[in-house]
Parts: structure tokens; C-alpha cells; sequence
């Protein structure tokens, strides 16, 4: 599932891409996706995207009118296997009569944009979504409300509040949205790792300075996963098609069993919460 850093990497992608192009029109093939009004306004039909924002793992396209002024806006959740993707007009030229992506059956909403290109939702498993709003301000207060502070700029005290009310331990809490938007499995591993802690502390009892090392450390983590792009698992690609590269600097995740990269002992594997977790036993005491 594409986490923080994954998500990051489509805004900044689209960002370059699709702001500032108007949408002339909108085909949806699903209905199903849309979470919320699907009228073509709805969808941002006629309207200029005028900026794109991330709260953890969700992504919201916020239209504007001729004058600049928000008039919609659409979050999207990639789920498990979403992707939101820019073709350009030369490219979809040069498609033509070869492989054509229009048959696609993954691909659910297709925005036709001023400049001659598209933008696509394609989604095979379907764990992810659209939700409309009439602003940005309705999905801060009717969706966004709900989760935590953004794991990339959450202060520690804010998270030590957070954590202080939870007595599950800490790699759950971490997984939590409502405690802090944007991790998932990968990166509270690595961050944990890194941060020396065990994922199987309570999260109640960290200490102020662990929960500064800890906040300092997903900072840097999470800082260098989006300048390698993020990474690709299985079929996480960004804006532009391209897959990430974090995931050949990744120190524990998935390598259960292996050796570890500082200690040289054994990593440990215990399924928390329903999640597989791997961490060194002699490094995160
Ligand atoms: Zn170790």
C-alpha cells in the first residue's frame, strides 16, 4: 500500500503535471468509486486545478473557478493498488493505434485536461477511492478531521499527547491513522529501526526524549524515502509511471530471518496486530 512517502511523490508528480490545467471534461466508467456527489461539477468538470494537498496517505484535487476561487475538490485514496497518473498529449498521440490503455478495465475516471493530456484513477483491487466536497474546508471538517497530524511535520508533544492515551503497543499506535497520518507497515519498521526502540514497547510508556529521537527520526526517514522516490513493492508507480527506489535501502522490512545491517544478529518476525513485523531483538532492546 503506498504510504507517506509514495503519496508525496504523486502529489509532487502532478504538481508539475496537472495544476493550472483546466478540466474540459470527465469519464467516469465507475460509479461505484465515487464516494459522494458524481455530477460532472462534482468531478471538477469545467474547473482549473488549482492545487494539490496530501494529508498522510489521501490526496485532495482542489478545483478553482476562472478566477482563482476553490470551487471543488476530490481527496483520493490510492488504497492498495491506486494509482493517479498524467499522460501527456505527445504520448497519448504516440499511443495511438498501438496499445490502447482506453481499454484498460482498471481504470475507472478519466480527467481530459485543456493542455490535450489525461489524467487517470486506475485501481485493480478497488480498496481505494473518490470522495467529493464542495471545498477543501468540507473535507478537512467532514473527512480529514478524523485523522491524525501529518507524520511528516507533527510535533513531539503532539504525538506524545497521542501516545500517552494508548496502552497498545507502539508499532499498532504508530499504524494508526487517527494517532498520526501517513505511516504504514514499511516505514514503522524502518522507523523504529532506526529510532532503536522495540515496535512491542506500550506506547504510553515512551519517555519525552524517545519521542523526540522518534519524531526526529521519521522526519529523516521519510525525507529520504521521497527523495528516492518512495518505494515499489509490487505495482506502486508515481504520476509519471515511474517506480520508486527506498525499497533496496530498506534495513528491516521483509528481510525477517536475514542479518542485521548494524549488529549482524538474526532479525526477529512477530505478527502485531495482525501485521508482520520484523526488528533486531539486540539493537531495539
Ligand atoms: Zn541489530
Amino acid at each position: 500500500m503506498p504510504e507517506l512517502p509514495e503519496v508525496e511523490n504523486v502529489r509532487l508528480g502532478l504538481m508539475g503535471s496537472v495544476v493550472g490545467r483546466t478540466i474540459t471534461r470527465v469519464s467516469l466508467k465507475r460509479r461505484d468509486i465515487v464516494h459522494g456527489q458524481a455530477r460532472p461539477a462534482s468531478l471538477l468538470t469545467g474547473r482549473t486545478l488549482t492545487r494539490i494537498d496530501r494529508l498522510g496517505k489521501q490526496l485532495a484535487l482542489i478545483g478553482g473557478d476562472e478566477g482563482g476561487t476553490p470551487v471543488g475538490c476530490i481527496c483520493v485514496h490510492l488504497g492498495m493498488t491506486g494509482s493517479l497518473r498524467y499522460t501527456s498529449p505527445s504520448t497519448l498521440k504516440a499511443r495511438e493505434g498501438g496499445n490502447n490503455p482506453a481499454k484498460d478495465p482498471h481504470i475507472h475516471i478519466r480527467w481530459h485536461l485543456s493542455d490535450g493530456g489525461t489524467l487517470i484513477f486506475r485501481d485493480p483491487r478497488r480498496f481505494g477511492g473518490l470522495w467529493t466536497f464542495d471545498s477543501i474546508d468540507e473535507l478537512h471538517k467532514r473527512r480529514w478531521s478524523y485523522l491524525g497530524e501529518d507524520a511528516l511535520t507533527i510535533t513531539p508533544a503532539v504525538l506524545h499527547s497521542k501516545l500517552d492515551r494508548t496502552r497498545r503497543c507502539l508499532k499498532t499506535a504508530l499504524l494508526d491513522q487517527h494517532v498520526l497520518a501517513g505511516l504504514g507497515n514499511i516505514y514503522v519498521d524502518e522507523l523504529l529501526f532506526t529510532s532503536r526502540i522495540s515496535p512491542l514497547r506500550q506506547a504510553c510508556e515512551l519517555d519525552r526524549p524517545e519521542i523526540q529521537r522518534l519524531v526526529r527520526q521519521m522526519r529523516a526517514l521519510l525525507s529520504r524515502a521521497i527523495q528516492s522516490g518512495g518505494s515499489t513493492l509490487r505495482d506502486y508507480v508515481d504520476a509519471d509511471g515511474q517506480s520508486g527506489r527506498f525499497q533496496n535501502q530498506h534495513a528491516v522490512y521483509g528481510r525477517g530471518g536475514q542479518l542485521c545491517t548494524r549488529c549482524d544478529r538474526v532479525l526477529s518476525r512477530v505478527v502485531l496486530a495482525g501485521r508482520s513485523t520484523v526488528y533486531c531483538e539486540n539493537c531495539q532492546a
